[in-house]
């Protein structure tokens, strides 16, 4: 097998601010090398057993040398090994891409290069900066901060020509010598009252804009703290921020927001909370252990006829239900005489997708309200077949059972993930988070159980939200204190509490 080493442009952050085609080599590498600035959640994307190399951030003593750097990059793919290097924004705007790429061409290693989205457009148009403007600016010139000694006879940058174009100037790298930028631009003519922007960590949660003046702009930047990574554009289109400032005024900007499901199931309330702008700390705390032995349903689908209703309780049900009928090599057809009930409108969903639509979702996403609508309809001759999973509530099947013959089948597990123990309490005591979410009891036990019991104090000034009165009602026993409960038992209730507040 031949190596081969993609230089991949991350974009400037945003999760959702990557190609296709970076996606697709993140997928499929063997080892991926990446620094500071790709968002880290790209990582989550890669193959189960995917190397990762962190080769830190640009300008610390931590990071390694551009050599080793590129040492390692050659070595695995002379490995046989698919390597992305994952680089922020564009692999060519000041990302050493070209050096990397020279270094693979001499040793006859095969590459390709992925542009990104550099920081210097992205980075500004999330800052609601256009970085041309018929009215403001017909050119752009993006220059590195990061100045070389200057030789005065032979200057690196030409200061002049920079001073008296109308174009929009961006600087990356630039927070240390904002000083010498300003100066430099002023002494060769540029208006003092050009407004200037400094855009930092742009197009993230935490993006924080200031804006000034170029006289003005280093007293400013001192005062305020800012600190790399930083943009600095300089010209009249920074004004057009007042109203192209679309991604700031997102309801749940600058919001942290801790999600605590089952890494199968928290996808849909992560999507929802990037894209109205926040930043979604997904914490799995439990995972799904499906039975390895499913003789048992094997048995129960072999005499589905004797059955008149299925019901299935969550989306990992549904898809070890309709997987066992493949492998059996039946299909939906099987299913003809039987009433299917689906608690969650995701549940719902998943047998849709297997080509069914449920004949009974209740309003509410609960056991009770289920059986509310099951009480009227279900005659003592009624056999009902529940595949779920092990740990689950004892309420349908009790009740049911009351009727007529039920007959539950365990299929997999909830389990709790210890693993994540020392990773969730640093993000608790690190991060500033503003909500944490639970969509179900049994997240609210796990993850208890993974914190543990004498670190509960440390979600005190978390805004606890729960889905509905069963997982506050747990909470509860857990001294958990829910600071507001879902109207509606569904993630998108959830969510609404949340911009509600
Ligand atoms: N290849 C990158 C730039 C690498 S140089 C790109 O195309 O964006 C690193 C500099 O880029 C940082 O010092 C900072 O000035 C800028 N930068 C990159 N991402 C940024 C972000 N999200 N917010 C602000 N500045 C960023």
């Amino acid at each position: 097998m031949k190596g081969k080493v993609y230089l991949v442009g991350a974009g400037p952050g945003d999760y959702k601010l990557l190609t296709l085609k970076g996606l697709e080599c993140i997928k499929k590498a063997d080892v991926i090398v990446y620094d500071r600035l790709a968002n880290i959640n790209y990582l989550k994307e890669a193959k189960p057993n995917c190397e990762f190399i962190y080769v830190g951030k640009a300008s610390s003593n931590h990071a390694l040398p551009q050599d080793d750097i590129n040492r390692v990059i050659a070595d695995k793919a002379k490995e046989g090994k698919i390597v992305t290097r994952l680089k922020g924004g564009d692999p060519y705007v000041f990302g050493r891409g070209g050096e990397e790429g020279e270094i693979l061409f001499s040793e006859g290693i095969d590459f390709e290069v992925i542009p990104g989205i550099t920081s210097a457009i992205g980075g500004l148009c999330y800052a609601g900066i256009p970085i041309t403007h018929r009215d403001h600016a017909s050119s752009f010139h993006v220059i590195t901060g990061h100045l070389r000694d200057d030789d005065k006879e032979n200057p690196e940058i030409n200061w002049n020509a920079l001073a008296n174009t109308n174009g929009t100037l961006v600087f990356l790298m630039g927070v240390a010598n904002l000083e010498k930028i300003s100066a430099n631009l002023i002494k060769e003519g540029k208006s003092k009252d050009t407004p200037v922007a400094l855009v930092s960590w742009a197009t993230r949660y935490n993006q924080r804009v200031i804006t000034s003046t170029l006289e003005n702009v280093y007293e400013t930047a001192v005062r305020e703290n800012v600190k790399p990574p930083t943009l600095i554009a300089v010209g009249e289109v920074v004004g057009l921020r007042d109203k192209l400032n679309f991604f700031e005024n997102k309801p749940l900007f600058g919001k942290s927001i801790m999600v605590t499901r089952s890494r199968t199931q928290s996808s849909s309330l992560v999507e929802k909370i990037m894209d109205l702008g926040g930043n979604p700390i997904e914490i799995p705390t439990i995972k799904i252990d499906k039975f390895e032995d499913n003789t048992q349903l094997e048995n129960e689908i072999k005499n589905i006829k004797d059955y008149t209703y299925l019901v299935l309780t969550s989306k990992n049900g549904v898809d070890i239900f309709f997987d066992k009928l493949d492998e059996m090599g039946l299909d939906s057809r099987a299913l003809a005489n039987l009433k299917i009930c689906a608690i969650g409108s995701a549940t719902a969903k998943e047998i849709k997708n297997r080509g069914i639509n449920a004949d009974i979702v209740p309003e509410k996403f609960i056991a009770e309200y289920l059986f509310d609508e099951l009480k009227p309809i279900l005659k003592s001759t009624d056999k009902v077949l529940m595949p779920r999973a092990k740990n689950a509530r004892d309420f349908l099947v009790d009740k049911i059972g009351e009727i007529c013959e039920v007959k539950e089948v365990h299929t997999y597990e909830t389990v709790v993930d210890p693993t994540r123990r020392e990773e969730v309490l640093e993000v608790l005591t690190k991060d500033d988070i503003n909500y944490i979410t639970f969509a179900s009891s049994s997240t609210v036990k796990n993850f208890v159980e993974i914190i543990g019991k004498e670190n509960i104090d440390k979600l005190s000034n978390i805004k606890i939200i729960s889905i509905g009165p069963i997982t506050t009602q747990t909470a509860k026993e857990f001294n958990l204190n829910v600071y507001k409960e879902a109207e509606v038992a569904t993630i998108d209730g959830m969510v609404r509490t949340i911009i509600e507040d």
